[in-house]
């Protein structure tokens, strides 16, 4: 393990036009190391002027840099050059990560290989992106021309820091974009390392900016900002309305990809381990920090009792512990907020149901944010602990009788980001994924992500989608081309 950013505090700035900048007002905030509770790092706190910088100069490369004149092969060459750079220093930016969110190395270790993916996958199909010939009934040629929207904002938050970074800047950059990027305030430190390396690898200067601070100074600024054409944001559904309240002055384009409470549903007969392990890892992974959480657990009456008894036996040997040891499987929280949200949970959900495991801070640790895997039983989908997402490794298991019991309770919520549904029937597997209002379903599994594959929500878990071809769709225009062959003239009048 390097000591680097163990020992040192850093300071970083904003980026601004291939620069580091400091704050107008020179305020700095604190980063932490969730697991010791210290300070490992300070950073620039942008405001309103130090946003409309960054956007002026996203702006200024979009409207007069050589960026526009840069062909779709090239901006895929600088995508490639980048997730090199990122593979080539992964175990670095992966301990940075480890530290600043308190999740365990081993996952980091993944987020980065995703992040490095991610690029690589942008950088393949910027040039692959085709426009239409239009048959319209005249002597004329109609096509269309895909047109990067501009300049984008993109606010992203703090359980998948480089990763959700990726997912919008490697889209945007392959659609020829210049983007002013926000981190979560809580794990700015990973974006701000690799910051340089978009230039190091050929972007021009002002194409990716970085400001950094807090939501409702920075990125409320960088929504209400008239010179930025599109805001893309991950977060709560709380601050996702807020955003679209807020864009509707400018009418700029908003993708929202925001919260949930994902039910993954079990049926008699599906393979029992599996189906355990599924339950357990679908809400537990990244201390159940992740927008698509298998949160609600519905198991069928005629299983229940015996799968809360296997759930609850298998939660006891997850190895909660320091982030950066590799055996490690469960970090801390990732601040003192989320520490106090998640356990204001655990008192509601102990007095709206039974605590098979769990419930409280697990004795062992004197510091740092930690929270026990905690599995609630016989909840009602009614309960405050089955509606509201937590963002935390609390399980909500909940008994139903037959598949459309199942089902209405599956959609019984506001959100509709996620669901899994664990069954040897096929027939029954397909009649449930059919009926489930949810952007994303897994049959015998739950939460693996890849980049060639859509991401997003129905209802209240947002609009547009990320990732594939799906992902870089939201990032274009599209420009309609009309051109006249018939050489007479209209002569209507
Ligand atoms: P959490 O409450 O778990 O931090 P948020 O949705 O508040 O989740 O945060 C996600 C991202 O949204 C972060 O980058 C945060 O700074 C940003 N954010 C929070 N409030 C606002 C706001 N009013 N306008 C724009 N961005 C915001
Ligand atoms: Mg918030």
């Amino acid at each position: 393990m390097s000591s680097s950013v163990k020992t040192v505090v850093r300071a970083y700035q904003n980026y601004v036009n291939g620069q580091w900048v400091k704050s107008s007002s020179g305020e700095m905030f604190p980063v932490y190391d969730p697991s010791t509770e210290e300070v490992i790092a300070q950073v620039a706190s942008a405001n309103a002027a130090d946003v409309d910088q960054a956007v002026k100069a996203a702006r200024s490369a979009f409207d007069s840099g050589p960026w526009p004149q840069t062909s779709a092969a090239e901006r895929g060459r600088l995508l490639y050059k980048l997730a090199e750079k990122i593979r080539q220093n992964a175990a670095h930016l992966a301990e940075i990560e480890c530290r600043n969110t308190g999740k365990p190395i081993v996952e980091a270790e993944y987020d980065i290989a995703d992040v490095a993916t991610c690029y690589e996958y942008y950088a393949g199909l910027a040039n692959k992106v085709l426009g239409h010939v239009n048959p319209v009934p005249a002597n004329a040629l109609s096509f269309t021309l895909r047109e990067p929207v501009g300049v984008a904002g993109q606010i992203i938050p703090w359980n998948y820091p480089l990763l959700m970074a990726a997912w919008k800047l490697a889209p945007a950059l392959a659609a020829g974009c210049t983007c002013v990027l926000k981190p979560a305030e809580q794990t700015p430190l990973t974006a701000l390392e690799i910051a340089p390396w978009f230039e190091e690898a050929g972007f021009p200067p002002g194409v990716v900016n970085i400001v950094n601070g807090m939501g409702e100074i920075a990125g409320a600024a960088l929504v209400a900002h008239p010179g930025v054409d599109k805001i893309a944001f991950t977060g709560s559904a709380a601050v996702g309305k807020v955003i679209v309240k807020s864009a509707a002055d400018t009418l700029k384009r908003v993708t929202l990809e925001l919260g949930g409470k994902s039910p993954n549903i079990f049926f008699e007969g599906a393979d029992w381990e599996a189906a355990v392990d599924g339950a357990l890892f679908g809400v537990f992974i990244n201390q159940g920090e992740v927008c698509s959480a298998g949160s609600r657990i519905l198991v069928e009456k005629k299983i229940y009792s015996k799968f809360v008894e296997s759930m609850t036996e298998k939660a006891k040997r997850i190895k909660l512990g320091a982030p950066m040891e590799r055996e490690t499987k469960m970090g801390p929280l990732v601040s003192k907020e989320q520490y106090d949200r998640v356990s204001s949970y655990l008192e509601i959900g102990k007095k709206e149901a039974k605590v098979a495991i769990g419930g409280g801070r697990p004795k062992q640790f004197g510091k740092g944010y930690y929270v026990e895997p905690t599995i609630f039983y016989d909840v009602e989908n009614s309960a405050r602990i089955a509606r509201e997402e937590i963002f935390g490794p609390v399980a909500s298991v909940i008994p139903f009788d037959g598949e459309g019991e199942a089902i209405r309770i599956a959609n019984d919520t506001p959100y509709g980001l996620a669901a899994a549904v664990w069954t040897r029937d096929i027939f029954k597997a397909f009649r449930v994924v059919k009926a489930l209002r949810v952007g994303i379903v897994w049959v015998n599994h739950m939460q693996p992500t890849y980049v060639e594959a859509p991401w997003g929500g129905y209802k209240q878990s947002g609009f547009g989608r990320e990732l594939g071809p799906w992902g870089l769709e939201e990032y274009f225009e599209t420009k309609q081309v009309f051109v006249n062959l018939d050489e007479t003239p209209i002569g209507w009048y």
